[in-house]
């Protein structure tokens, strides 16, 4: 591939978006092979070791034919933040750069690809360094992740102690917590998480917080809703760190040069988004097929396998198993937990298997094929909202490659990105044009309180429109008239 004069061409960050099964990971293995780039995977469930299938990772031929980082290192068993991607993944992507090399960020997890990008995130109180030294998570993986020292990761990040102290992922509000449903992000105030206590307490417990919040910081309790005790909780926790309101906070990252209403400033100039598209219908019917894909790759005895490692030992005799942790929110796993609970630890032969193990299992496929699409629905309306929704000035231009006929794949989709790229390198416009910017009109923040419903809060003008038609509202205002009228003959 030409690249200009030697040694003048530009790097730029290059991001891979897009479903499963648009080819993202070909995409990022063929630019870097042809360009001289090394892939950062950028998904919260393929950092852990473990479930090779049901999270799609690359296989290991894939990996021999470019370096991949960031995928396949930590424990199961471990917590792993969008903080401690963060803190890995910006000092890598500087090695990569240092070495002449282009790095190619291939994203699942819109969370993590957000802390990339944009300064966004809150760390937690850092001035602690008594733990200096203390071991990292580092990558065990092949090629130059190896290479990054400690020291490096420590300075880069302005971090004395641990990464891993970072357990916490803070993140502005309507930022990259939208809409994922593979979230870390988990209240650490367990005010009100005690098992046994009664709903009523739980309620009681909710509203006293929000009213601390109110009282600390109003302009955040305006922006939550009462009942989100995740989001208050993570306020008040941030206002005792700091010292100072959330708020504040969010505030003064957007008034940052480059910071916006969005949230803090791009942190890379140079930043080329490929966005693999697909109809939908389209894409629905390859998402399907690749499930029916993983059952002959080993599905079951992968799910089985480590069931029977971690998730058996973890339920323990009582409790249930876990699945809003780390690797156990992948996609698809938990859909599974009726199956593999009654396998019992035992293997699965299908020649063998009583009608009511075949019926679980094929609920389990059946659910997880709607989690699927679910998701990449979710991925949709994602770089919509937080790409193309934002101002020119605030995110990169997104290119739009057309992975809808996968035959034509490398017309329509590699050498459209070869192109791009080629002319990105040399500082030249692209012949295809970025897609055009969005106006999200909707003000998500806009708090409604609606008296007719004894004070119910609603955020967001789209649901209070919803609001005003529903059958509850309806039902007050019919009420709220009755009492009208009674009072009316009482006064008589
Ligand atoms: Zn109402």
């Amino acid at each position: 591939m030409a690249t200009g004069m030697a040694g003048v061409r530009r790097l730029p960050l290059v991001v891979i978006l897009g479903s499963t099964g648009t080819g993202k990971s070909k995409l990022a293995i063929e630019i870097g092979k042809r360009l001289g780039g090394e892939i950062i995977s950028a998904d919260s469930m393929q950092v852990y070791k473990g479930l090779d299938i049901i999270t799609n990772k690359v296989t290991a031929e894939e990996q021999s034919q470019c370096p991949h980082h960031m995928i396949d290192f930590v424990s199961p068993l471990k917590e792993f933040s969008v903080v401690d991607f963060r803190n890995m993944a910006l000092p890598l992507i500087e090695d990569i750069k240092s070495r002449g090399k282009i790095p190619i960020v291939v994203g699942g997890t819109n969370y993590y690809i957000e802390s990339v990008l944009w300064d966004i995130l809150i760390d937690e109180d850092r001035n602690d360094n008594s733990s200096s030294g203390e071991e990292l998570v580092e990558p065990e993986g092949q090629g130059p992740s190896k290479k990054i020292r400690k020291r490096k990761l420590l300075e880069s990040t302005g971090v004395s102690g641990s990464a891993t102290k970072y357990n916490e992922a803070v993140v502005s509000p309507g930022e990259a917590s939208k809409g994922s449903r593979r979230s870390e992000e988990r209240p650490e105030l367990q005010f009100c998480n005690d098992a046994g206590v009664r709903r009523e307490d739980e309620h009681s417990c909710k509203t006293s917080l929000y009213d601390k919040l109110r009282e600390v910081d109003p302009a955040m309790a305006d922006r939550i809703h009462p009942s989100d005790s995740r989001k208050v909780a993570r306020s008040l926790q941030i206002f005792e760190q700091h010292g100072k309101p959330h708020s504040t906070i969010i505030q003064e990252q957007q008034q940052r040069p480059g910071g916006n209403a969005y949230g803090g400033p791009q942190r890379y100039k140079d930043i080329c988004v490929f966005w693999l598209q697909c109809q939908r219908d389209i894409l629905n019917e390859r998402l399907d097929k690749r499930v029916s894909e993983m059952l002959n790759r080993g599905l079951i005895k992968e799910l089985l396998n480590f069931h029977r490692e971690y998730n058996y030992v973890l339920a323990g005799k009582n409790s249930e198993a876990k699945y809003t942790e780390g690797i156990f929110q992948s996609i698809g796993f938990k859909e599974f937990h009726n199956f593999l609970i009654k396998q019992q630890g035992k293997d699965f032969d299908e020649s063998n298997a009583s009608v009511e193990d075949k019926s679980l299992l094929k609920t389990g496929l059946e659910n997880m094929k709607t989690v699927t699409r679910r998701y990449a629905k979710k991925q949709m309306m994602w770089v919509r909202n937080r790409f193309l929704g934002r101002p020119v000035s605030s995110a990169p231009d997104v290119y739009g490659l057309d992975a809808t006929n996968l035959a034509d794949w490398n017309n329509s989709v590699l050498q459209n990105a070869l192109e791009i790229l080629d002319r990105l390198m040399k500082d030249e416009r692209p012949v295809i044009e970025p897609l055009p910017r969005v106006i999200i009109q909707e003000d998500r923040h806009a708090r409604h309180v609606c008296e007719i419903c004894e004070n119910r809060v609603i955020l967001g003008e789209e649901n209070w429109k919803k609001h005003l038609q529903s059958k509850s509202h309806k039902w007050h205002m019919k009420r709220k008239d009755r009492e009208k009228q009674l009072n009316a003959i009482k006064d008589l």
